[in-house]
Protein backbone atom coordinates (compact mmCIF):
# COMPACT_ATOMS: atom_id res chain seq x y z
CA UNK A 1 0.00 0.00 0.00
CA UNK A 2 1.11 4.04 -0.94
CA UNK A 3 -0.41 5.62 1.55
CA UNK A 4 -0.39 9.59 1.75
CA UNK A 5 -2.22 11.94 3.91
CA UNK A 6 -2.50 16.07 3.12
CA UNK A 7 -4.40 19.00 4.43
CA UNK A 8 -3.57 22.49 3.16
CA UNK A 9 -6.27 23.50 5.03
CA UNK A 10 -5.24 27.32 6.64
CA UNK A 11 -3.72 27.77 10.50
CA UNK A 12 -7.65 29.09 11.07
CA UNK A 13 -9.36 26.86 9.26
CA UNK A 14 -11.34 23.49 9.84
CA UNK A 15 -8.78 20.88 9.06
CA UNK A 16 -9.54 18.76 5.95
CA UNK A 17 -7.19 16.16 6.24
CA UNK A 18 -7.32 14.07 2.60
CA UNK A 19 -6.62 10.11 2.72
CA UNK A 20 -5.33 9.33 -0.26
CA UNK A 21 -4.35 5.52 -1.23
CA UNK A 22 -2.39 4.01 -3.91
CA UNK A 23 -2.09 7.68 -5.49
CA UNK A 24 -1.11 8.04 -9.75
CA UNK A 25 -1.22 11.17 -11.20
CA UNK A 26 -3.23 10.66 -14.70
CA UNK A 27 -3.08 13.83 -16.04
CA UNK A 28 -1.18 17.14 -15.50
CA UNK A 29 -2.01 20.68 -16.74
CA UNK A 30 -0.24 22.54 -19.19
CA UNK A 31 0.26 25.31 -17.12
CA UNK A 32 2.84 25.57 -14.60
CA UNK A 33 3.68 26.95 -10.87
CA UNK A 34 6.35 28.03 -8.42
CA UNK A 35 6.39 27.44 -5.08
CA UNK A 36 8.54 27.70 -2.43
CA UNK A 37 8.93 24.07 -0.52
CA UNK A 38 10.25 22.74 2.16
CA UNK A 39 10.71 19.27 3.63
CA UNK A 40 10.67 17.54 7.44
CA UNK A 41 13.09 14.86 5.33
CA UNK A 42 15.83 17.97 4.83
CA UNK A 43 14.89 20.67 7.79
CA UNK A 44 14.95 24.13 7.37
CA UNK A 45 16.05 24.46 4.01
CA UNK A 46 13.00 25.44 1.32
CA UNK A 47 13.76 26.32 -2.43
CA UNK A 48 11.43 27.17 -5.33
CA UNK A 49 9.93 24.71 -7.44
CA UNK A 50 8.56 24.64 -10.53
CA UNK A 51 5.66 21.80 -11.00
CA UNK A 52 2.24 21.60 -13.37
CA UNK A 53 -0.12 23.95 -11.77
CA UNK A 54 -2.85 21.03 -11.84
CA UNK A 55 -3.11 17.68 -11.35
CA UNK A 56 -5.03 14.69 -11.94
CA UNK A 57 -4.94 12.34 -9.09
CA UNK A 58 -6.54 8.75 -9.35
CA UNK A 59 -7.13 6.89 -5.85
CA UNK A 60 -8.43 5.21 -3.36
CA UNK A 61 -9.78 6.67 0.29
CA UNK A 62 -9.51 4.75 3.28
CA UNK A 63 -12.53 2.67 2.21
CA UNK A 64 -10.90 1.42 -0.62
CA UNK A 65 -13.68 2.98 -3.06
CA UNK A 66 -11.79 4.63 -5.90
CA UNK A 67 -12.39 8.35 -6.51
CA UNK A 68 -10.27 11.02 -9.31
CA UNK A 69 -9.32 14.23 -7.94
CA UNK A 70 -8.28 17.56 -10.22
CA UNK A 71 -6.18 19.39 -8.12
CA UNK A 72 -4.87 22.85 -8.48
CA UNK A 73 -2.89 25.55 -6.17
CA UNK A 74 -1.60 24.51 -3.32
CA UNK A 75 -3.25 20.90 -3.16
CA UNK A 76 -1.84 20.43 -6.73
CA UNK A 77 2.04 20.87 -5.27
CA UNK A 78 1.44 19.35 -2.13
CA UNK A 79 -0.21 15.98 -3.50
CA UNK A 80 3.01 15.99 -6.33
CA UNK A 81 5.80 16.51 -3.16
CA UNK A 82 4.12 13.57 -1.50
CA UNK A 83 3.72 11.41 -4.37
CA UNK A 84 7.19 11.96 -5.25
CA UNK A 85 8.04 11.01 -1.96
CA UNK A 86 6.11 7.04 -1.95
CA UNK A 87 8.49 6.82 -5.56
CA UNK A 88 11.86 7.94 -3.34
CA UNK A 89 12.02 11.66 -4.88
CA UNK A 90 12.83 14.72 -2.63
CA UNK A 91 11.90 18.23 -3.74
CA UNK A 92 15.58 18.95 -3.88
CA UNK A 93 15.94 16.35 -7.15
CA UNK A 94 13.50 19.16 -8.96
CA UNK A 95 15.89 21.95 -8.43
CA UNK A 96 19.38 22.66 -9.92
CA UNK A 97 22.01 20.47 -9.25
CA UNK A 98 24.60 22.92 -7.97
CA UNK A 99 21.92 23.71 -5.24
CA UNK A 100 21.02 20.33 -4.71
CA UNK A 101 25.22 19.58 -3.99
CA UNK A 102 25.01 22.24 -1.49
CA UNK A 103 22.21 21.14 0.65
CA UNK A 104 24.04 17.28 0.76
CA UNK A 105 26.99 19.35 1.41
CA UNK A 106 25.78 20.92 4.15
CA UNK A 107 23.73 17.80 5.94
CA UNK A 108 26.86 15.54 5.38
CA UNK A 109 28.77 18.28 7.54
CA UNK A 110 26.05 18.22 10.10
CA UNK A 111 25.86 14.75 10.62
CA UNK A 112 29.56 14.85 10.84
CA UNK A 113 29.78 17.27 13.68
CA UNK A 114 26.70 15.31 15.26
CA UNK A 115 28.93 12.09 15.38
CA UNK A 116 31.93 13.73 16.85
CA UNK A 117 30.07 15.18 19.74
CA UNK A 118 30.37 13.04 22.96
CA UNK A 119 27.21 11.74 23.50
CA UNK A 120 25.24 13.20 27.06
ZN1 LIG B 1 8.41 16.31 1.94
Amino acid sequence: MRLLVADVSGKDEEKRPLVIVNPKIVATGDDASVYEEGCLSIPDYYAEVERPASVTVAYQDAHGHKHELVAEGLLATCLQHEIDHLNGILFIDHISRLKREMVIRKFRKLAKERAEKPAL
